[in-house]
């Protein structure tokens, strides 16, 4: 291939892999689809709020820095701004935009009555001080302090935030309000406000879509061959999860390597080995493979639960699975959607099949509200039920509109914000 192709295919692998034109391209179809008139597309993909807030503070070596983060509300219309905080080097305002978008549509979609949000601040928590880390989030808070609130907008954990992140955010909103405020972020620690059931809602939400799946399938548990990629979060507890219910793993992927045993893999000795090792690799339960192949291995699950952008137009045609259920945010391109639809491959897109987590964080949010906590069996019955009625609201409106899953996703998710603003009516 010459310098220019290669150039050129780069330069269209990176447009493919941009979160703000996968997110419109989704976006317009499923506008189209549902005849939505000009003026209310216009108002459903603005954000309805940016803000950038360049805070300084002190490090540990005496010097003063100035981080630039960002917050951006893309619809209140059903409730609230609802999505996470990320810190990275690379956070763009972009992307950032691009998140907060997916999470309305997420949280229309298992019909909770939130908005859409997402926040990021550039910096890398690597070289940070767990203290630094605590002063850019404390200041970062008071600058948004006017747009916070569970009335408003309530942040979560994302890329490299966590509990104490939140108990942070919490402590320094609660500072300014003279008054302790549990509500304003979700993902919090249990016994400052968090909901008993968060950590594995994720994975929970992906083992109850995928058995939905199955039914269509008419397969059993004991039939189905899953292969997962990413053993974190999501992964290692949809991973858990599914063996616990009789499915049988056959592949579990991680970025330095991947384990392959077609009798199946026991999630909880691999997780053990894993903390005695370091890594999944050389594990006794199975065979190392290369992580790239085993991503494309014959299966009836498929679980990317890792990053985005892992299934592209350069490698869809590869994947020989019947069932993609996205634990990941954004894991399938636009492009490669059209090349799974024609292999006829039943997706369940990410904001359904990872809204496990967001249902959990709004039963946090009520929780908070009310002051009182439920348990853990609660918790999970009360997700069980979103999940399997928001599967089966996106399933049937795919089979009645003849559209595949995505687009049915986002037009059920589309549709029902769009309804919020034709009845609350244009405030002028
Ligand atoms: P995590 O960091 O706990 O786990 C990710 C795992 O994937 C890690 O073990 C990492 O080593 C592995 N990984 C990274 N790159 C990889 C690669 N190229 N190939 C194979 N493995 C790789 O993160 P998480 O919380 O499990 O999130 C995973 C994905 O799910 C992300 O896209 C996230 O946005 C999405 N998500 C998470 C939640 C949640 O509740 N945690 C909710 C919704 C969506």
């Amino acid at each position: 291939m010459i310098l220019e192709d290669v150039n050129n295919q780069e330069a269209a692998l990176e447009r493919e892999f941009n979160p703000w034109l996968a997110a419109e391209t989704r976006f317009n179809e499923a506008a189209l689809r549902l005849g939505l008139d000009d003026g209310l597309t216009k108002v459903l993909r603005s954000p309805a709020m940016e803000v950038t807030v360049h805070i300084p503070v002190g490090l540990d070596d005496g010097r003063l820095e100035v981080f630039t983060g960002y917050r951006v509300q893309h619809s209140l219309a059903r409730g609230p701004a609802k999505g996470g905080i990320r810190f990275a080097p690379d956070v763009t305002l972009d992307e950032v935009r691009a998140l907060s978008s997916w999470m309305t549509w997420k949280c229309a979609v298992v019909n909770i009555p939130f908005g859409g949000g997402k926040g990021g601040v550039i910096c890398d928590p690597k070289i940070l001080s767990p203290g630094e880390l605590e002063r850019i989030t404390r200041r970062y808070t008071a600058e948004l302090m006017d747009i916070l609130g569970p009335e408003r907008d309530v942040p979560a954990p994302d890329m490299n935030t966590n509990e104490q992140t939140m108990a942070w955010i919490m402590d320094t909103y609660s500072m300014h309000k003279r008054h302790t405020v549990t509500a304003v972020v979700t993902g919090k620690p249990l016994n400052l406000g968090g909901s008993r059931g968060r950590p594995a809602a994720t994975g929970r939400g992906c083992r109850i879509v995928t058995l939905e799946a199955l039914k269509r399938f008419g397969l059993t548990p004991a039939d189905t061959e899953v292969v997962i990629q990413g053993f974190g979060n999501v992964g290692g507890m949809a991973a858990r999860l599914m063996h616990e219910s009789g499915l049988k793993i056959i592949a579990i992927i991680e970025y330095d390597g991947a384990v392959y045993n077609p009798r199946g893999i026991n999630p909880f000795e691999l997780e053990k080995h894993r903390q005695a090792t370091g890594s999944i690799t050389h594990f006794a339960g199975g065979e190392d493979m290369d992580p790239q192949e085993a991503l494309f291995l014959p299966c009836d699950v498929l679980v990317p639960a890792a990053r985005e952008n892992v299934i592209h137009s350069q490698n869809a045609g590869k994947i020989q699975a019947k069932i993609l259920c996205e634990g990941a945010n954004g894991p399938t391109t636009a492009q490669a959607d059209k090349i799974l639809e024609d292999k006829g491959v039943f997706v369940i897109p990410d904001i359904l099949a990872n809204a496990g987590g967001v249902t959990v964080s709004y039963f946090e949010w009520v929780q908070d509200r009310q002051g009182y906590f439920w348990n853990e069996a609660l918790v999970n019955e009360r997700l069980e039920e979103i999940m399997v009625n928001s599967f089966n609201d996106v399933v049937a409106f795919a089979d009645s509109h003849k559209v595949n899953n995505r687009t049915a996703a986002y037009m059920v998710a589309l549709d029902r914000v769009a309804f919020a603003i034709r009845l609350r009516g244009i405030y002028a």
